[in-house]
């Protein structure tokens, strides 16, 4: 039998594919602790190295700009958070871990949050389910060893949400995802119409450095923001956010946002979002908590 083409299908095989996994109900809260208007919450993913690592692509030049993210990245950042005095997620995959032990050490005498964030950066929807599975399981017990507790949220790498990977987040006991967008708020997802009691934490593009920011010398991909118009993009969303009393999310690398240009107009955003004193910076694990405990 001849696959059948998408406007072959019946209803209820498209009702199936939008329904395996789904926004539930919204998560948005009456009110953030302590009286604060808006939530913050800032993740990074530090992936450094596994980006080019993923695509089977070792040359030392391309190596080099991932390391970049550790070496002077993530220092630079957990600066600036200290200096604001922000608890951050901290996305990492098992491999960059392990290159980068002391980075791990770092994150968590600082406070912030680390979560599992594939183990090579792989390419989820290219696996079997049984590779994607293991890899999860391993990812997990790797970071529960170098940072000293299991972690208990997931972004999968380059936001490849599988049909498999919401099976593989409850078998973890995970209590949160960060990869799907059918939300400004956090909501509660729904496994084929099923709540589960995991909250998603919704993430966007606009709310990515590495649309605006990528460069690719032999590729088509250039930067096309330059870094104030970055955060003044980030600007608007935090505003609206804020107006909302909702949640402002944002998705940074170490790699991207780094450099010092970058860091400057950080600066200016994270300045921007401190002067008004009624936000609530917390880390994607305690939004998560904060809201489920709140429903
Ligand atoms: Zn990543």
């Amino acid at each position: 039998m001849t696959e059948q083409q998408p406007w072959q299908w019946g209803e209820q095989t498209w009702r199936r594919h939008v329904e395996r996994v789904r926004a539930g109900r919204s998560l948005r809260p009456a009110a953030w602790p302590g009286g604060a208007r808006v939530a913050v919450a800032l993740s990074f993913d530090s992936d450094h190295e596994t980006i080019p690592l993923r695509d089977g692509e070792t040359r030392p030049g391309k190596l080099a700009q991932g390391e970049y993210g550790s070496r002077v990245g993530a220092p630079r950042v957990l600066r600036l958070l200290e200096r604001y005095r922000i608890p951050a997620s901290f996305f990492m995959p098992a491999v960059s871990a392990l290159l980068h032990p002391g980075e791990v050490r770092d994150y968590v005498a600082a406070g912030h949050e680390v979560a599992l964030h594939g183990w090579i950066h792989e390419r989820n929807m290219s696996l079997d389910p049984a590779d994607e599975r293991e890899l999860a399981l391993r990812a997990a017990d790797t970071l529960e060893r170098l940072a000293g507790t299991r972690p208990v949220g997931i972004r999968t790498p380059s936001w490849d949400f599988s049909d498999h990977t919401l099976a593989i987040t409850r078998e973890l006991g995970l209590r949160y995802d960060s990869s799907l967008m059918a939300d400004d708020e956090p909501y509660e997802l729904l496994a084929d119409g099923e709540p589960t009691g995991i909250v998603e934490i919704p993430v966007e593009w606009i709310r990515d450095d590495a649309p605006y920011l990528m460069m690719e010398r032999y590729g088509a991909l250039r930067p096309y923001t330059p870094p104030r118009d970055v955060a003044g993009i980030w600007r608007d969303e935090f505003d609206a956010a804020r107006e909302d009393g909702g949640l402002f999310q944002l998705t940074m690398h170490p790699h991207i946002i780094g450099h010092r240009s970058r860091m400057a107009a950080l600066t200016e955003l994270l300045d921007h979002i401190d002067g008004h004193g009624d936000v609530w910076y917390a880390t994607h694990a305690q939004v998560a908590d904060y809201v489920l405990e709140q429903s």
